[in-house]
């Protein structure tokens, strides 16, 4: 390894995979990537990728320390692996899902990291223990090698009172701190960013609105460089239509379906976050491939679930435009954001009214690729921008290693 070469090892711990990227971060480069799957179940497996080849290794990875020893492993291996020593891994970045009220940044892991992140396990019961196995494996594996934790909530924690405060009893937030957090921070954030970059326009000038598209979907207003307003909330099921989440509905039908349709907590729940969205109007697919294969076949069901998709996601650009008054940039991103021409015409059809103007050419056709896909004539700047959370992960890690040796 190169003397000025800093490989950072970025992962993303679910409760039953762990996604992983070496990155060599001077050169933002990747040099591995891969995904442990199925961690405790039948089946599990590594997937690896580095040197342009891949692999998939099934093993009995039982929990997550072998999941991280496995990957460790990979990583060193003589064939496949990228490093020759484990000291070649300065940092370890984590993906962490939610830092609550606490976490406003990015920050380095430390003792009095993992006892606030534990009291952060009732706001996301399923992802923070499974980010704090991943910690504690990393911490047997390379106890000198600092750890930094990236939240997906710590970009929104800018919002005022009045986006995040729910219209129930205030003694909810004052006791239980029930209120608006927002998610998929690291992607609005890095989008935002990226989008100042590409048009040349200083970041803290520009009124922004990021539409995250993914499985979950996100939207968030941008102003001066601050993330003001966000549509996912205490959880993310609020917000958006999306691939099986609900997203808005009547705050009652929980509560019909629970009285009436006498359904438990963990159905309800299921219901609206497993079989609704686009899957549960279709009926047909929560992949947006399939529905708009399906649409172009005149499939009613699947043509409606891409209408609602698109008018729901029209109304909330329309009000960030109201809550910021105005907007310079709209950028799209994540696999339905970046891929999908035909959700991006169909959700800015008929906001020309804004001076929001598409240029159906440039977007035709789009995938994966930074791109101005905006008429000349249009005010607003649409953008496409592939997101990379990994790359912010890394970049945060950096900057929190680099603070550390000039203390
Ligand atoms: P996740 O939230 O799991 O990271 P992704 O950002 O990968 O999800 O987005 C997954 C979604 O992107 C799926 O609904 C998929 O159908 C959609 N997608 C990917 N490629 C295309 C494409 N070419 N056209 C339309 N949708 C696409």
């Amino acid at each position: 390894m190169k003397d000025n070469q800093t490989n950072i090892l970025v992962l993303n711990c679910g409760s039953s995979s762990v996604k992983y990227q070496l990155i060599e971060i001077s050169k933002e480069k990747v040099l591995a990537r891969g995904v442990v799957e199925r961690i405790g179940l039948e089946g599990s497996r590594l997937k690896h990728e580095a040197k342009k080849r891949k692999i998939i290794i099934e093993d009995h990875i039982l929990d997550h320390d072998t999941a991280i020893d496995i990957i460790i492993k990979i990583l060193l291996n003589d064939d496949f692996g990228v490093i020759k020593n484990i000291n070649e891994i300065k940092a370890v970045g984590h993906r962490v899902v939610h830092g609550g009220e606490f976490f406003i940044k990015s920050s380095l892991i430390t003792d009095d990291f993992m006892e606030t992140l534990k009291e952060c396990i009732p706001l996301a019961p399923l992802h923070n223990p499974a980010n704090i196995m991943g910690i504690t494996a990393i911490k047997k594996i390379l106890p000198e090698v600092p750890q930094v934790g990236v939240f997906d909530t710590s970009f929104h924690q800018t919002m005022p009172e009045k986006a995040y405060i729910y219209p129930i009893p205030y003694e909810f937030y004052e006791k239980n701190r029930i209120r608006k957090y927002g998610f998929h921070g690291t992607s609005h954030r890095y989008v935002s960013r990226r989008a100042a970059e590409f048009l040349k326009i200083k970041y803290e000038t520009l009124k922004i609105i990021t539409v995250h598209l993914g499985n979950g979907a996100s939207i968030a207003a941008i102003d001066k460089g601050k993330s003001i307003d966000t549509s996912m909330g205490y959880t993310p099921l609020e917000g958006l239509v999306m691939g099986t989440r609900s997203g808005d509905i009547d705050p009652a039908i929980p509560m019909i379906l629970a009285r009436d349709f006498r359904m438990n907590p963990a159905s309800v729940d299921s219901l609206l976050n497993k079989k609704s969205g686009v899957l549960g109007i279709s009926g047909i697919s929560s992949d947006m491939r399939d529905l708009e294969e399906k649409a172009l076949k005149n499939d009613k069901r699947a043509k409606l679930a891409l209408d609602i998709y698109s008018y729901r996601l029209k109304k909330y650009i329309g009000s960030y435009i109201a809550a910021m008054g105005g907007v310079n940039i709209i950028v799209f991103t994540a696999g339905i954001g970046e891929n999908s021409d035909y959700i991006r015409e169909k959700t800015l059809e008929g906001l020309e009214f804004f001076g929001i103007k598409l240029d159906k050419k440039k977007n035709k056709g789009l995938r994966g690729k930074e791109a101005d896909i905006s008429s000349p004539d249009s005010k607003v700047k649409i953008l496409v921008i592939p997101t990379n959370e990994e790359l912010v992960i890394a970049r945060d890690t950096r900057d929190i290693i680099i603070s550390l040796k000039n203390k």
